[in-house]
C-alpha cells in the first residue's frame, strides 16, 4: 500500500494531468456545461485498453458510457443507466462493445469464480457462438430488450438502433457483430 507521501504524489500527478486537460479541452468543456446531447450510448467493458472516446475519436458530450467488467447488463444500475440514455437523452444508437483479450470472458472459459454473476452470465452465452468474445456480445444484444421495457419499446418504435461491436485490442480495429433477430 502506498504511504502518505506516495499518495500525495499520485494526487499531484493527477491534478497536473487535469490542468493540461482543462487547457487543451477548454472549448469542449465550455460547450457542454449546461447540458449533454450524446447520440450514442455504449455498454463497454471496464478494461483500461478499451476507452470508447479514444477508439471512436469522440469528445466530451458525444458518448454516454456505461462500463462494467465483461460488458454485461445484468443488474439494475447498469440497465437503469442505459435506460436513462434512451429515455431522457434520446440517444439514437445503443452499442454493446466487447473486446478481444477480455479477462472476464477468459475467466468464464476457465470456470473461475463459479458464483460470480458476471462470469455466469458470460458463460451462459457460450452456445451462441464458438468465439466467446462474440457470443457474449450477441447474448447482451438478445437479453437487453428482454430485461428492459424502455429499451424494448424504443427498438420497436425504431427510435433506437442496437449495435454489437468487437474491438480488437491487437490492432485497434472495430468489427460490427450481426445477430439474427428472431
Ligand atoms: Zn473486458
Amino acid at each position: 500500500m502506498p504511504d502518505k507521501n506516495e499518495i500525495e504524489a499520485i494526487k499531484e500527478k493527477l491534478l497536473d494531468s487535469c490542468c493540461n486537460f482543462q487547457k487543451e479541452c477548454c472549448q469542449q468543456i465550455e460547450q457542454n456545461t449546461m447540458e449533454q446531447h450524446p447520440h450514442i450510448a455504449i455498454l463497454c467493458c471496464s478494461d483500461s485498453r478499451v476507452p470508447p472516446e479514444l477508439i471512436f475519436k469522440k469528445e466530451i458530450g458525444e458518448i454516454f458510457d456505461v462500463r462494467v467488467a465483461g460488458n454485461v447488463a445484468i443488474d439494475t444500475s447498469v440497465i437503469f443507466s442505459l435506460e436513462y440514455a434512451v429515455e431522457h437523452l434520446d440517444v439514437d444508437v445503443l452499442m454493446i462493445l466487447g473486446h478481444t483479450g477480455c479477462g472476464a470472458v477468459s475467466s468464464a472459459e476457465d470456470l473461475i469464480g463459479d458464483e460470480n454473476p458476471i462470469l455466469k452470465e458470460i458463460r451462459s452465452s457460450f452456445s451462441l457462438n464458438d468465439d466467446h468474445y462474440i457470443s457474449n456480445i450477441v447474448r447482451q444484444m438478445e437479453m437487453l430488450p428482454r430485461r428492459s421495457d424502455v429499451i424494448c419499446q424504443a427498438l420497436e418504435k425504431e427510435s433506437l438502433t442496437l449495435l454489437g461491436a468487437l474491438y480488437h485490442i491487437e490492432d485497434g480495429r472495430v468489427e460490427f457483430i450481426d445477430r439474427d433477430l428472431d
